[in-house]
């Protein structure tokens, strides 16, 4: 959720003064690197080295759960935008959504395109939506390479990629581009649930492993406007969505979530055409991995010098 439309109580202002002290600390320390635009940031080479082990840790735990079952697959930053249609995203995150506009126009447009920029206008209006989109989570390319019937066990993937969401933030815990690992399970109701569950607890585990302080709670997304509303108590209802949260900015304040499990019902499987062995449309749940977050989360918790951190945390890494 964003920060901008609550009222700045002396909680708010005590948080915005914990992520403006991490967020110094990140860019002083060289693992951060600022843009000039919140939530996109260049990565140093410590907090590269440090998100590059936490995807690996996260993938040999992957192999150790299911083998050789998981399909590993990674996608770059863009997919269709047809995706953004089919997932629903579009109607329930626009806020977040973002497409890829391209300049389709011909030598006049550019003549006068240019003439704009040279007297200070923004040239953006001249350049159109393409066919892409932005990916806003790693699981959604993964969907339509699922579509057919499923074997009779249904279908494990552990899927990489960068994502999207346009929510310009102060927190550097909150990106608006970032990389997420996902091990993504569809098949029947109670495999998808039971692959949620599963997983959420697995990954308190690694969290908990890695010295962070880690909780679970319920949770919803961040739906757009008055149908959203009912969208997230259904959410909320129906118990579809859990956060594994680290204590980033000290007890006072709500945990961050650095991984969440989510259960879509039959939702991409509709969409999707994917059909479980009985035929019926397919069940799915994801397990997704913020990369970053889990990094900074490191940093924040074990100190800005990776060689000071514990040992058995490096260990680990
Ligand atoms: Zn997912």
């Amino acid at each position: 959720m964003t920060m901008t439309a609550v009222p700045r109580s002396a909680d708010l202002n005590a948080l915005l003064d914990e992520h403006a002290r991490l967020r110094a600390e990140l860019l002083d320390a060289g693992h951060l690197i600022d843009t000039g635009v919140e939530g996109v940031y260049g990565h140093g080479a410590d907090f590269s080295a440090v998100c590059r082990a936490v995807d690996a840790l996260v993938g040999r735990v992957i192999h150790e759960v299911h083998g050789g079952a998981a399909t590993v697959l990674a996608f770059p930053p863009v997919m269709p935008r047809e995706i953004l249609d089919r997932t629903d995203y579009i109607a329930s995150f626009p806020h977040l959504s973002a497409t890829v506009a391209t300049y389709e126009g011909g030598d006049a447009e550019h003549r006068l395109m240019l003439a704009g920029r040279d007297a200070g206008h923004d040239w953006g209006g001249h350049l159109r939506s393409s066919d892409l989109a932005l990916v806003p989570s790693a699981c959604h390319p993964v969907y339509p390479t699922l579509s057919g019937a499923l074997p009779r066990d249904g279908a494990w993937v552990d899927v990489s990629g960068h994502c999207f969401r346009h929510e310009p933030s102060s927190d550097p815990m909150r990106m608006q581009s970032f990389r997420m690992r996902e091990i993504v399970r569809v098949g029947t109701d109670r495999a998808a649930i039971a692959h949620r569950d599963s997983w959420v607890a697995r990954a308190a585990g690694i969290l908990g492993d890695l010295g962070l302080r880690v909780s679970q709670a319920p949770a919803v997304d961040p739906f757009f406007g008055r149908s959203g509303r009912m969208l997230a108590a259904n959410q909320s209802a129906d118990g579809l969505k859990t956060e594994v949260l680290v204590n980033v900015y000290g007890e006072r304040f709500p945990g961050v979530a650095v991984a969440s499990g989510n259960y879509h019902r039959d939702h991409f499987g509709m969409q999707f055409d994917i059909t479980s062995a009985d035929g019926s449309p397919a069940h799915s749940a994801c397990l997704g991995f913020g990369i970053e977050r889990i990094a900074l989360a490191l940093f924040a918790a074990h100190g800005m010098d990776r060689a000071s951190w514990p040992g058995a945390v490096n260990a680990r890494l």
